[in-house]
């Protein structure tokens, strides 16, 4: 994989020898004749047409996703939303219904809302956790089930190994966003899923200049996607995006550890901090899911999610004592970022769902960068110190315990 990510789907000799993939900053491309352009619209003749159709740049990154995730196609997108719902809308039509990890991206969240609103797909979720969580919520117009792991923001996660075997005795495709996990950590088709969409604003991309979202999966399916829901509903990747991600994905197994040694340090600093009560982090031996990270992640990631003690306003004054961290949504980036889910990226969702993914008031997000471990920290730590519980809040977190 180490070499995948710099040299997969790209071969300078091709290039007049540029080492890197140069960038095709062009909408259009000409044809030599009237009849080339006929056959390359029949489809008679390889070649490229117009960048909302391909182009050579964001080719070469298509052909590099693909082989990371260990998938016969890839295909690259405006944004991760954007491959979320051309995934959806292609796997979909009128009155179907979507199996859901109960914990999803807010703006999916949103999207499937929407879907529900206007063509009467509707969802459940379901946690899961076993084959009979599951089976329970299948239906005969289920058409998809759409999983998060690790769930964004509880870090929960789900043996894909176990949901993929269940799909395949009804013959649903299994979905997964592989956005937090990365192809380093966890290659959910390995598992017996169908199809990966990925944030590549994330940990793809890296380096926090870029929006943009990939899927890979079997030919078949990805050619359809390709020549409707991407050409025809247009949410394309720009050609400059892909060269950026082609540069951040080179180095994307080196920052994957990093993130993850960081995050390491960090949880176990969370863990022992009296005004911390909850941490959340896959890579964790006294957690449930613990097994399940062992059995399908490389390593834990690099995000953790924590819940102070105290209030909403504790919360918030928490993020305002930072010093250098920053607060912001996103994660995967060089920066480390902290945001707080009930009000940011979680604000769309329902209270009450909120509650059920086990978003409080004091729950935070931490996107654990590339920084030493030791500053991290110790901003971490002067902020938490800062927080005055009240002798309530601590018996209520021990009445809970
Ligand atoms: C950020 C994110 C998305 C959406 O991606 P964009 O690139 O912002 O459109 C989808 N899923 C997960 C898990 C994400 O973190």
């Amino acid at each position: 994989m180490e070499t995948s990510v710099i040299h997969e789907g790209y071969d300078s000799k091709d290039m007049l020898g540029s080492l890197t993939t140069p960038l095709f900053q062009t909408s259009t491309f000409t044809f030599e004749s009237a009849e080339q352009g006929e056959r390359r619209f029949a489809g008679d003749e390889d070649g490229y047409i117009y960048t909302r159709l391909g182009n050579p740049t964001v080719t070469v990154l298509e052909e590099r996703i693909a082989a990371l995730e260990n998938g016969e196609r890839g295909l690259a997108f405006g944004s991760g939303m954007a491959a979320v719902s051309a995934i959806l809308i292609a796997l979909t039509k009128a009155n179907d219904h979507v199996l859901c990890s109960s914990g999803l991206y807010g703006c999916t969240f949103g999207l499937l809302t929407m879907m529900k609103e206007k063509y009467n797909i509707t969802h459940d979720f379901s946690t899961m956790e076993t084959e009979d969580d599951v089976r329970a919520h299948i239906k005969p117009e289920t058409v998809c089930i759409y999983v998060e792991t690790p769930i964004n923001p509880t870090m929960k996660l789900i043996d894909l190994e176990m949901v993929a075997r269940v799909a395949k005795e009804y013959g649903i495709p299994v979905v997964v966003d592989n956005t937090f996990a990365s192809p380093y950590l966890q290659k959910p088709l390995d598992l017996g899923c169908d199809v990966v969409v990925h944030s590549a604003t994330k940990y793809i991309g890296g380096h926090g200049d870029v929006i943009a979202g990939l899927a890979v999966g079997k030919k078949e399916f990805l050619d359809e996607v390709a020549m409707t829901t991407l050409k025809d509903i247009g949410g394309v990747m720009a050609p400059f995006d892909a060269w950026l991600l082609l540069r951040g994905l080179k180095t994307l197994p080196v920052r994957m550890d990093r993130h993850c040694d960081n995050a390491e340090e960090i949880f176990k600093r969370l863990k022992d901090h009296p005004n911390v009560a909850n941490v959340y982090y896959p890579n964790d031996v006294t957690h449930s899911d613990y097994p399940i990270m062992k059995k399908q992640m490389r390593r834990g990631g690099g995000v953790i999610s924590f819940e102070i003690i105290g209030t909403k306003k504790d919360a918030q004054g928490f993020l305002n004592n930072l010093d250098f961290l920053k607060i912001a949504v996103s994660l995967g980036d060089a920066e480390t970022l902290i945001e707080h889910p009930a009000t940011m990226t979680h604000a769309v969702v329902p209270e009450e769902f909120q509650q059920h993914m086990g978003i409080t008031d004091q729950l935070i997000r931490l996107s654990v960068g590339l920084e030493a471990w030791q500053d991290i920290w110790a901003d971490l730590e002067q902020a938490l110190d800062k927080i005055s519980v009240s002798s309530d809040a601590y018996s209520k977190v021990l009445e809970s315990r």
